[in-house]
């Protein structure tokens, strides 16, 4: 563990490494999946790079100087954080350049160019960097390109995939890994997220090494919903048109926040694509004898591995759809229409040979 970040000790070593043969890059992309700390481990190394008393480059912040206690504040004046503003889906101009009546006089960019105010360098760290968009990444590459004496810019996104090429050609990559199961236990108990150390271990379980995810996880109408969700996916019992009106019924429990919406459809499609994910790693392995969920899923043996497949391939899809912000209600259909026919297609495959 690293200044209260667990889990995360060779992405450390690797900065400890950098500093120390005098190779820490100007321009860095930490990747990895939400949750897991990445936007914390990028303040606290804000706050090794700031500190003065931290010249040996051990990245260990003292925590108490003043250059310190400003970073824990949010107040650094060499320091810059932003992120996706409320409500919105793209990172915009604004927050680099500034507004049209102040263009080239303050935001992220211009901040970086000056002169450090306390220490060395300066700073920036640009968050939800999967939402930049074309015009707002145009912004930022003289920056990461020619960034003034010591300037450290550290940008925060989930995959390569959603990065824009112009931004991955001008930074290096840092990977951030899921978190286990027993660090997701520890820090739900630690930040009081989960009431018991049962509830922590069941959550620990389900997350997929993601904090953020174990918090949305905590939701009781959730489990209502995965209850009665997947007995009915099997090509016996799935009724597609019952499920999109469950479906749409608990989105709507969620209120009229758009994000909160989304969120309950997103945590509903990656809750069948995990069922299916665990049954075919149990049916590749010869746990399958043990699980009853499979005896279930006819047709068994490759059949239901072309079936789990099929369902994933389908789920991650429709996922990508939530993202680029599909209708919800015909996203919801289509998904579960494309999914019956699946099962149809895999219900009885000996019958069509
Ligand atoms: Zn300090």
């Amino acid at each position: 563990m690293w200044q209260g970040i667990h889990g995360h000790d060779v992405v450390v070593e690797r900065f400890r490494h950098s500093l120390a043969s005098g190779r820490l890059a100007a321009s860095y992309l930490f990747l990895g999946p939400p949750g897991v700390g990445k936007r914390t481990f990028a303040v606290k190394l804000a706050q090794a790079l700031l500190c003065p008393r931290d010249q040996a480059g051990q990245l260990q912040p003292c925590g108490e100087c003043e250059s310190c206690q400003l970073v824990s504040a949010g107040n650094h004046p060499d320091l810059d954080v932003v992120g996706l503003p409320a409500g919105k889906r793209w990172l915009p101009v604004e927050l680099f350049l500034g507004d049209r009546d102040h263009r080239n006089q303050v935001g992220l960019c211009h901040n970086v160019s000056l002169r450090p105010q306390m220490g060395r360098r300066r700073v920036a760290i640009i968050d939800d960097a999967d939402h930049l968009t074309v015009e707002s990444s145009n912004c930022l590459l003289k920056t990461l390109e020619e960034p003034p004496p010591g300037a450290v810019m550290i940008l925060i996104g989930t995959s390569r995939g959603r990065q824009l090429p112009t931004i991955l050609s001008r930074t290096q990559t840092v990977r951030f890994s899921a978190l286990s199961p027993d660090t997701v236990r520890q820090l739900l108990i630690e930040q009081q997220i989960a009431t018991d150390p049962a509830q922590a271990e069941q959550l620990a379980r389900v997350c997929d090494g993601s904090l953020s995810k174990a918090a949305e996880l905590i939701d009781p109408e959730l489990w209502d919903m995965q209850r009665s969700l997947l007995p009915q996916l099997t090509p016996a019992r799935f009724d597609s048109v019952r499920l999109a009106s469950e479906l749409t019924a608990f989105v709507n429990q969620a209120g009229k926040e758009a994000d909160a919406r989304r969120g309950r459809i997103r945590l509903t499609i990656q809750m069948v694509a995990n069922h299916f994910r665990h049954l075919l790693r149990a049916s590749c392995s010869s746990q399958s004898a043990d699980l009853p969920e499979l005896h279930e899923l006819q047709p068994q043996g490759a059949a239901a591995q072309d079936l789990a497949l099929a369902v994933l391939d389908r789920s991650l899809e429709a996922e990508v759809q939530l993202d680029r912000n599909a209708n919800q209600a015909t996203l919801i259909e289509c998904w579960l229409d494309d999914l019956a026919s699946i099962f149809a297609q895999h219900a009885y495959p000996a019958a069509h040979i």
